[in-house]
């Protein structure tokens, strides 16, 4: 990674619509570069920006010309008026998600992912990313693009609670979304946004959107119900043009490694053409081999090779479009994962003392365990209803000492301190190796295999990981942990963007000086 060989000429202001006039126009840049308030002032400080950008390639010497301009432009920047927000450090952050990451991907050069493991090591990484609960897939991607915890952001499950029975649907329409995220922060600043497959992304403001969801008719036809969704119209087209060939759904879905090369052909396509500022990308894989044959199958290394493989298409495509010394990649997950031996059914408890019926409806239920990978949530029909909480309680209480050691109830106040599910009256997280089943039916105690995720995110194996690497990145960085609501700050200092996340925080010493 440390061959190419980028010209002083490629560094550049950030890519904006209409290119960089927009630097001088005030209604622009008082809200995106934080120069309001500036006044007759604004000139200075957009030639100091573009200034900051062109330094942002390292390999340009500065010759006493460029130390006086700096001088005189930094004198600029002290105007008292400005903003408390810093200097954008990168022009480009590329933000990838490993589904079901684990940190040892990186840290153990035994698994095969020669890319993301020099990338540690060159730029900075946490040893661990601790997560929310659920450790589910939806909430942590809500997190990450937010900074905020789930109670605030609204995705608390990666299914909404539907009352009168699951229909099957995740929460896949960025309207459920109630906290600010990146790509609209980004975008009000006049940036250039693109996103491949990030979740609850269905109608969201990015410019360049494939989003992620899949048909609820039994059809594997993904292919066309993205393109309804995508945005601009014929941005698949183009991307079959450009990128990966016809998209049929034999190449693009789970279950076939295809689908992580494509996805990589996506994204560096994307990012080589229309050089957004800020794309997000979702990658599965790792995540659905985990699922089926447990954190070690044959298979879940072939999905980390294919997405370390993907990453690399990125970052060539960033070095062709000569901006890959002003882009940061952030390389991140959802959640970590555990092998699991036994399913735990708490609905048919419920269905044995008649508080729900076993019905695709739930028949006529007064309560129901909501059941998210394997984190059961407890839901009332009627909130207030506490005599039959109480007789939920009782249940719980009453089971056999065997079944009862195998899961611990999370309760309301404990939900509330981690910021989640703000319906439920409270969660059962099973111990690690038990996950939890929706259905009705049948014995409390199955036998399970593979591997899920869900748990309350308080030991190892559920931690997922983080690396940034490229622009702005202080190399060598290691943090032993972090949160996964501490990366949308990184990201919005690294562009320059002013973002009051609402419960990350900004670690200031995994950027450079
Ligand atoms: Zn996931």
């Amino acid at each position: 990674m440390r061959n190419y060989r980028i010209s002083c000429s490629a560094a550049k202001p950030p890519n904006r619509p209409g290119g960089t006039a927009l630097l001088l126009d005030d209604g622009i840049d008082a809200d995106g570069l934080h120069m309001g308030r500036m006044g007759g002032f604004g000139l200075f400080p957009a030639l100091a920006l573009w200034y900051q950008f062109a330094l942002l390639n390292k390999r340009c010497a500065m010759s006493p010309l460029r130390i006086l301009l700096l001088a005189i432009l930094s004198a600029a920047w002290a105007v008292p008026a400005i903003s408390s927000a810093e200097a954008p450090r990168a022009a480009h952050v590329v933000l990838v998600s490993i589904d079901g990451l684990r940190p040892e991907f990186y840290l153990d050069s035994q698994w095969p992912a020669p890319l993301i493991q020099q990338m540690a090591v060159e730029g900075a990484h946490a040893e661990a990313v601790r997560g929310i609960f659920p450790s589910v897939t939806y909430p942590s991607h809500a997190t990450i693009v937010t900074g905020a915890m789930p109670a605030r952001h609204g995705i608390a499950y990666n299914s909404p609670f539907e009352p009168d029975g699951q229909t099957g649907r995740w929460y896949w329409e960025f309207d459920a979304l109630r906290s600010t995220t990146l790509w609209e922060i980004a975008g009000e600043a006049g940036y250039t946004t693109a996103n491949i497959s990030w979740p609850t992304t269905v109608g969201a403001p990015i410019d360049y959107n494939i989003p992620q969801i899949w048909p609820l008719d039994g059809s594997i036809d993904r292919v066309g119900i993205v393109r309804e969704r995508e945005n601009p119209e014929g941005f698949l087209a183009e991307l079959e043009r450009g990128a990966t060939g016809a998209l049929t759904d034999q190449v693009f879905r789970m279950g076939d490694l295809t689908l992580e090369d494509r996805t990589g052909a996506m994204a560096a396509y994307t990012l080589e053409t229309h050089k957004p500022n800020f794309m997000t990308v979702h990658h599965v894989h790792t995540d659905h081999y985990q699922h089926r044959h447990g954190r070690d199958g044959p298979m879940v290394r072939r999905a980390v090779a294919a997405v370390d493989r993907a990453i690399g298409q990125m970052i060539d495509a960033a070095a062709r479009a000569g901006i890959l010394e002003q882009t940061t990649f952030i390389v991140t997950g959802d959640h970590g994962f555990v092998d699991i031996h036994t399913q735990l059914a708490p609905n048919t408890w419920l269905v044995d003392a008649g508080l729900m019926e076993a019905e695709d409806d739930r028949g006529d239920w007064r309560a129901t365990f909501h059941t998210t990978g394997a984190a059961a949530f407890l839901h009332l029909r009627d909130p207030d209803d506490a005599s039959t909480l109480a007789e939920v309680r009782a249940i719980l209480d009453d089971l056999p000492p065997a079944q009862r050691r195998l899961f611990r109830i999370v309760e309301r106040d404990e939900l509330d301190a981690v910021g989640t599910a703000p319906a439920a009256a409270f969660a059962l997280s099973p111990k690690p190796g038990v996950t939890v089943s929706a259905r009705a039916t049948g014995q409390p105690i199955a036998s399970a295999e593979g591997g899920t995720h869900g748990y309350f995110p308080d030991f190892d194996n559920i931690h997922t990981g983080f690396i940034a690497w490229g622009a702005g990145v202080k190399s060598g960085a290691v943090a032993p942990i972090i949160g996964m609501e501490d990366i949308a700050p990184l990201i919005a200092a690294l562009l320059g963007l002013e973002f009051e996340t609402p419960d990350g925080v900004l670690y200031p010493g995994l950027l450079s000086d």
